[in-house]
């Protein structure tokens, strides 16, 4: 499992979803059991016997790689959701993008036990959205124990961004 090649399973598509961007696609990591499964592996061998109370995970592509973790641990799944996706009462955070503003979304319910939770995503670029995210779970009286992303882009710099957070990639690039 050590030498997995994992970039080998990450398709790099130019110029999506604008010129410039080099995006890291992993409907390819999905399409290969062995990456998926070494992926998830990989969460579970970190992640178990952690004290870990809970899996937050970051609209959408979070959750496919949350979602297996969740259930092998056995705990609960929190969702962070794009605005106006939950029907419930929700907390809300507003954050900068390039251009304009977004905003994350959690069901206020699932917060109101304090939990030590890991949070999760796809890729870390700017690391805007997990801020937000751990921001709203932090003032809700839970902790980021950890952010699992399985892709990172340190060059862009979310190091800074997610100061104080513990950050862990099964894979990183840098630059082009
Ligand atoms: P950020 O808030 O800048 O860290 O953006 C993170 C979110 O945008 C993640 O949920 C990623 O799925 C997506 N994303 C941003 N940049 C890329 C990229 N170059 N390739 C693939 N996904 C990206």
């Amino acid at each position: 499992m050590a030498d997995f090649d994992l970039d080998a399973h990450i398709r790099k598509v130019p110029d999506f979803p604008k010129p410039g961007i080099l995006f890291y696609d992993i409907t390819s990591v999905l399409m290969s059991p062995e990456a998926f499964g070494y992926c998830v592996d990989a969460m579970i061998e970190r992640y178990r016997g952690r004290g870990i109370e809970g899996i937050a995970a970051i609209d959408a592509r979070g959750f496919l790689f949350a979602a297996p973790l969740a259930r092998e641990l056995k705990l609960p799944l929190l969702l962070v959701r794009k605005k106006g996706k939950l029907p419930g009462e929700t907390i809300s955070r507003e954050f900068e993008l390039e251009y304009g503003t977004d905003v994350v979304e959690m069901h206020r319910a699932d917060l109101a036990t304090p939990r030590r939770l890991l949070l999760v995503d796809d890729l870390i670029a700017t690391g805007g959205t997990l801020r937000a995210a751990a921001d709203m779970i932090r003032e809700s009286g839970s902790t980021v124990e950890e952010i699992f992303a399985v892709i990172g882009l340190p060059f862009l710099n979310y190091a800074g961004l997610l100061d104080g957070i513990d950050i862990h990639t099964l894979i990183e690039y840098h630059g082009e």
